[in-house]
């Protein structure tokens, strides 16, 4: 479940993830959650997936909750292309998918139902895969970039690929995570220890031999699906050459909700939370410190100014609680600037900012504050 300040993160992720998606030509659709049994048994996922949800309606109609995609969108997409002109084709949603995980905890690491981002590609040739399999690789490193990730987070190679071919995760290294990875000191691309064994300890990127031993959590994960679920919805489409050809598809995952903890797993200290600016709930975070009326009348006003300024701003005026309690608050809610009124601060006509990630406070006039709530 989401709480207001959680949902406003959440909310946040997927934005990024919307813009760099649609950057490289993704398109936005929602697909349905509740599958035909018919979809998953042409592709013999009904009985070889066993994280499946199966479900009966009044009717004795079996259903499935998705815990993926290909399934629905493969007739959709062939309802609707015949032709090369129509390719390539991008297609995503970002849309609560369920798995029946043996190993699902509470939290957002890993659950039964959670929030992903899946996109879908659809290309006449190999060439065209290939090309657009790196732009997502690009893409992912811009999201986790701007979700304050990047610096720990690496492409590695893993198995599920079709055929001798790896599948890309993207793994966020952290004590915390539950995978165990090989990251080549050397070209930083890693390998996950499930598929080791092919690895020979030598980097399959680069033929590097200095392999270092990493925990991750699995951020995101990419296929390519060649025909794997063409063939058996039998998806073609007619070539420039008159001939009937499968379509080739890539598959590309985020977990919206699971990078959202591997977000917070990297950036925190003793006191909560510190969110990177783009996701944080608000900017800023503030707070009325005493019990005065004319405190509170002037965080009021300076309350006012910033959300004139269209500055997101978090305003603890509790009256009941202590200052010790709403500072150490602000501390575990983690927006990146504390702004503070009181009657310190009010003597000099001035507020106390402070950056969540630093020690140093300053006293400002309201107006530099402001500013620099709005350069954040
Ligand atoms: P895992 O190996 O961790 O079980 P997966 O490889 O089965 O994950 P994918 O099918 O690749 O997962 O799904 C795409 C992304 O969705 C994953 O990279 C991960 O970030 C996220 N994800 C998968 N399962 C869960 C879950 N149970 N809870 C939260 N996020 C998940
Ligand atoms: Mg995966």
């Amino acid at each position: 479940q989401f709480l207001p300040l959680g949902l406003r993160v959440l909310n946040k992720i997927a934005n990024i993830v919307r813009e760099e998606i649609e950057k490289i030509g993704g398109v936005e659709i929602l697909m349905p959650a509740l599958h035909p049994k018919e979809n998953w048994e042409k592709t013999g996922r009904w009985e070889s997936m066993d994280s499946l949800f199966k479900l009966k309606s009044q009717l004795g109609k079996e259903l499935a909750l998705g815990p993926t995609h290909e399934e629905v969108i493969v007739p959709l997409v062939k309802k609707k292309i015949s032709s090369f002109r129509a390719l390539p084709l991008y297609l995503y949603q970002i849309q609560i998918k369920f798995r029946d995980e043996k190993r699902a905890k509470s939290g957002l690491l890993r659950g039964r139902e959670f929030l992903m981002k899946d996109l879908y590609s659809f290309h006449r040739d190999e060439q065209d895969l290939d090309r657009y399999y790196l732009k997502v690789q690009k893409a992912y490193f811009r999201i986790f970039k701007r979700c304050g990730i990047g610096k720990k987070t690496f492409l590695v190679l893993a198995s599920g690929g079709t055929f001798s071919e790896y599948s890309h995760e993207f793994q966020t290294e952290t004590p915390a995570g539950e995978d165990i990875f090989y990251l080549c000191s050397n070209c930083k691309v890693g390998v996950n220890k499930e598929i080791v064994e092919k690895v020979d300890f030598k980097c399959p990127q680069c033929s590097g031999s200095k392999l270092e031993e990493k925990k991750g959590i699995e951020v995101g994960n990419i296929f390519k699906l060649y025909t794997k679920f063409a063939k058996p919805f039998d998806l073609k489409f007619l070539d420039r050459d008159n001939q009937f050809k499968f379509v080739l598809m890539g598959c590309y995952g985020i977990g919206i909700t699971r990078l959202m903890g591997a977000i917070v797993e990297i950036n925190n200290d003793q006191q909560g939370i510190i969110w990177p600016k783009e996701v944080a709930p608000f900017k800023v975070h503030l707070v009325a410190l005493g019990k005065e009326k004319k405190i509170f009348g002037f965080a009021q006003k300076v309350y006012h100014s910033l959300l004139q300024e269209k500055v997101e701003v978090l305003f603890d005026d509790r009256e009941k609680a202590s200052p010790g309690e709403k500072l150490k608050d602000a501390d575990l809610i983690g927006c990146p600037l504390r702004i503070v009124v009181s009657a310190k601060t009010m003597r000099e006509n001035k507020v106390e900012v402070k950056f969540r990630e630093k020690k140093r406070t300053q006293l400002l006039k309201v107006h530099s504050a402001i500013k620099m709530a709005k350069d954040l």
